[in-house]
């Protein structure tokens, strides 16, 4: 089976390009690639309610990160300070970099 590669990554800043949460800017927890959604930092809450026990000895709600489509996200180029797309370049000791197409901007650190 071949292996995808989610163009977005763990600790990229992204912009949510639709939905409720459209026009928020958050740093990337997690990407679950097999499903094609990540979940971003303070966007997307949702409330939980928790069972008593366990780590949350009262039981409650507690406020969590809900999984976003990655298709709805777009990479923030701290360069250009907006949301671009994503290159692709092949550096001299053959690694592939992400950059960004407007201004070349390296996407990975
Ligand atoms: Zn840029």
């Amino acid at each position: 089976m071949q292996k995808k590669h989610p163009l977005i990554k763990k600790n990229d800043k992204v912009v949510v390009l639709s939905g409720k949460e459209k026009g928020k800017i958050g740093t990337v927890l997690k990407v679950d690639s097999e499903k094609g959604r990540a979940i971003v930092e303070k966007v997307n809450m949702v409330k939980r309610h928790t069972r008593p026990g366990g780590k949350h000895a009262q039981g409650g709600i507690v406020e969590k990160e809900g999984p976003l489509q990655i298709s709805n996200l777009m990479i923030m180029c701290g360069k250009c300070a907006e949301p671009t797309r994503i290159g692709k370049r092949i550096l001299e000791d053959g690694s592939k970099v992400r950059v960004c197409k407007k201004c070349g901007e390296l996407l990975d650190s």
